[in-house]
């Protein structure tokens, strides 16, 4: 089994309000009726092992710990059934309280995090739980056993002092060409932005940065890892910024491509 949780948080965004609205529109692409149910590899995520839990109940409100507490509950009251999750944000700061409760349930777990932003501020503006924060927060609690970003292009020399103290391993979006996909072992939880993909891919996002990876480059990093694949996270689709819905339609496929992977 495997549970789609939303996670409406978008009041730790440094730049734009949406997110929070992101659940609903991906679920409209999610049973949209341009599509079928099947994931590439041919699982049918209509077969009643693909559940709709919902979304976690938060008060949306910047830098509380109080919502963390609570989305790190429900998923963890999901992963405690035995069932993987795939959650839908909201902004990137959802990934840290998801973690720590993947973390709760899963050891020896790599990290695999598509961005075009490394979010290993220290704070940003004075918010420890920014979005532009969650792999900091991460990995100074020892949640994950390596971290490896894929798509990086906005490094700055605080984030790079950060991706060293951390033993962060970056697959910035200029070499992507040279990484291998196999070389992950072990339990793996995967983290996608969409903004790690290229606007022209995904123009709904909040943070438009050039120079990306394609939608194929990302369905093909999912099927490939070795796995097994315990949950993953498809975050920062901005409804606003999107156009015909295309962005949350791609969200909508990793969603499956994520699911069906836990699921085959
Ligand atoms: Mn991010
Ligand atoms: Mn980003």
């Amino acid at each position: 089994m495997v549970a789609l949780v939303g996670v409406p948080v978008d009041a730790n965004s440094s730049h734009r309000a949406g997110p929070s609205r992101a659940p609903a529109a991906i679920r409209s692409q999610l049973h949209c009726g341009s599509s079928n149910d099947c994931a590439e590899n041919g699982v049918d995520l209509a077969a009643g092992r693909f559940i709709d839990l919902g979304d976690v109940i938060v008060d949306n409100e910047q830098g509380s710990m109080v919502d963390a507490e609570r989305i790190e509950a429900a998923i963890g009251a999901v992963l405690a059934t035995g069932s993987g999750i795939v959650s839908i944000g909201g902004d990137h700061s959802v990934t840290y309280p998801i973690v720590r409760a993947v973390a709760g349930r899963h050891s020896g777990v790599t990290i695999v995090h598509i961005d075009a932003h490394p979010d290993l501020y220290d704070d940003f503006a004075g918010n420890p739980l920014s979005h532009a924060s969650p792999f900091a927060r991460i990995m100074e609690s020892g949640l994950g056993v390596r971290l490896l970003q894929l798509g990086v292009r906005t490094l700055n020399p605080h984030q790079i002092a950060q991706a060293e103290r951390f033993g962060v391993q970056t697959v910035a979006a200029r070499d992507f060409s040279r990484f291998d996909p196999l070389t992950v072992t072990g339990p793996v939880y995967v983290t996608i932005d969409l903004d790690g993909l290229d606007p022209a891919y995904a123009p709904g996002v909040s943070h438009h940065e050039p120079g990306g990876l394609t939608s194929r480059q990302v369905i093909d990093v999912i099927a490939a890892l070795p796995g097994p694949i315990v949950g993953g996270d498809v975050v920062e689709l901005n409804p606003d910024r999107d156009v015909h819905g295309m962005t949350a339609m791609l969200a909508a496929k990793l969603v499956k491509e994520l699911a069906s992977r836990m699921l085959g």
